[in-house]
């Protein structure tokens, strides 16, 4: 590619965010080019987040369920095993398929993929250089997406090494069952991994800082969601702050502070969960004149993903809101949208999020407690999984899913579920709020016997009855 090739748009990243905007913008019949810096395309999702992690949390699901289910359905497997290797190669197998599709993705659209690690030269080019080569490359484009996604942070005074105290990355990848694994965190992504490594045989602690885990959770949902992870196995110790941690004999010597009480837990591993931030080193965005909030970190952009920069944009974990793949996918054909000159944006209040534990849990729109601090008349309904004929065929019973109504006009504000098949219920949900159903609306809709979205249907109904 000669250096004086230009483009309509250059993203830099490709990961949901960055290869979604890509396809998108070449469906609009723009000159694109993606440039990533990793061996293989698909970002942090594809990579070491969301694909890599659902491998294993189904995985283990199958694991558990042969070990102490099957013979409930009459199934005998006789002495049941862990091949941990097996299960790591099938993990990785899943992640290079899924990888390798979006290069044909991208190839197929005719969207120009340039390997390298890319730096703004300009409102209008960037400089890519390879690593080992000296050689660098200018390419010039009349609009640029930035969406190179966010990084783990330590936790204050705990370095990670990679071997023993680890970020999610490193917790994917273990080669053995640990004997005790600690988690420093208790958002999704520490959770969904202790689920992983508990239903394995690792004894689990979770470590967190404040009174209650996945703190952006509904209440009532949060409170079932450790309730039932507890009797899973999974320890917990809230309002507690890790303050040292120290290696010693191929272990790891933590020292907890609880409310002013301090005492020390030893672990295998340490996997330090507590927060990701975005990826902006080396992007030169000052020079750039592309402006971040000093807080977060975050780079600043409009209502169109637009930058302090007019012809650069950025989206994803780079930009304000919750760390999503589906988030950084919508606002990366939103942002497309905009430089195409249509309207762009994303419904913030519809975007779903899930954790992957077991049973799963699912949420959208407002909690009771944001219709609480908001002011908002509203009413809720609750309906309990144990009553749904699908789940009790599957012997999966816990949970509930709750939904929450505007009090005098009926309008689904939220539904939160914990509960089997969570992260599939939910998409019936997001479409409720998404186009302003009422609760009446999804009681009436008629659902498939028997089915776990009955759940949804019977909250509805639930929520209705003081109406009718
Ligand atoms: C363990 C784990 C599990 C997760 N599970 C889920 C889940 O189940 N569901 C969900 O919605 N989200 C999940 N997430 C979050 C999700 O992975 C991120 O929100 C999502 O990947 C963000 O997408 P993005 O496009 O903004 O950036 P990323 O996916 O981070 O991609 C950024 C890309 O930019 C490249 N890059 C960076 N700098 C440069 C540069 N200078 N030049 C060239 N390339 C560069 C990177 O190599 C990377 O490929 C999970 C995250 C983790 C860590």
């Amino acid at each position: 590619m000669a250096s004086d090739d230009k483009y309509d748009l250059i993203i830099i990243g490709t990961g949901p965010g960055g290869y979604m905007a890509a396809v998108h913008a070449a469906q609009l019949d723009l000159r694109v080019a993606c440039v990533e810096k990793a061996p293989r395309l698909g970002g942090v999702c594809l990579n070491v987040g969301c694909i890599p992690s659902k491998a294993l949390l189904d995985s283990r699901e199958y694991y558990h369920l042969a070990k102490n289910s099957f013979a409930d359905h009459g199934i005998k497997t006789g002495k049941v095993s862990l091949d941990l290797a097996t299960m790591m190669a099938r993990k990785d197998e899943v992640v290079a398929d899924l990888t390798k599709n979006v290069r044909q993705l991208l190839e197929r659209n005719n969207i120009d993929i340039i390997e390298g690690k890319a730096r703004l030269a300009g409102a209008d080019r960037i400089e890519v250089s390879v690593d080992g080569k000296k050689t660098k490359q200018t390419y010039q484009s009349k609009s640029i997406i930035l969406a190179t996604g966010s990084e783990p942070v330590a936790a204050s005074g705990i370095a990670f090494d990679g071997k023993a105290i680890v970020s999610s990355t490193e917790a994917l990848e273990f080669k053995s069952v640990p004997k005790h694994l600690g988690i420093v965190g208790g958002g999704y992504i520490g959770l969904e991994l202790g689920s992983v490594w508990l239903r394995l045989g690792a004894e689990v602690t979770v470590i967190e800082m404040l009174p209650k885990i996945a703190t952006g959770l509904d209440g009532q949902v949060g409170r079932k969601l450790q309730q039932v992870l507890k009797r899973q196995g999974m320890k917990f110790r809230l309002n507690s702050k890790v303050t040292e941690a120290k290696k010693a004999n191929k272990k790891i010597k933590v020292t907890i502070d609880s409310k002013g009480e301090t005492e020390s837990i030893t672990f295998d591993r340490l996997l330090v969960s507590v927060g990701r931030r975005p990826l902006t080193q080396g992007l030169d965005l000052e020079e750039a004149g592309v402006e971040v909030d000093p807080d977060s970190g975050r780079i600043l952009v409009d209502a169109s993903y637009r930058t302090s920069v007019p012809s650069i944009f950025a989206i994803g974990d780079l930009i304000a809101g919750p760390m999503l793949a589906h988030k950084a996918s919508a606002e990366g054909i939103a942002a497309v949208e905009c430089i195409a000159g249509r309207p762009g944006e994303v419904n913030y209040d519809a975007v779903p999020s899930v954790i992957y534990t077991w049973p799963e849990v699912a949420s959208v729109g407002l909690t009771e407690e944001q219709a609480q601090e908001r002011d908002v008349p509203y009413k809720t309904g609750t309906y309990p999984f144990a009553g749904v004929g699908r789940a009790r065929c599957l012997g999966e019973t816990d949970g509930f899913v709750k939904l929450i109504a505007h009090g005098k006009s009926d309008r689904v504000l939220g539904i939160h579920m914990v509960g089997p098949r969570a992260s599939e219920i939910i998409a019936e949900g997001v479409l409720a709020v998404q186009f302003d159903a009422k609760a009446d609306d999804l009681a009436r809709t008629v659902h498939a016997h028997p089915t776990f979205s009955e759940a949804l249907m019977e909250a509805a109904m639930m929520a209705r009855k003081g109406n009718v």
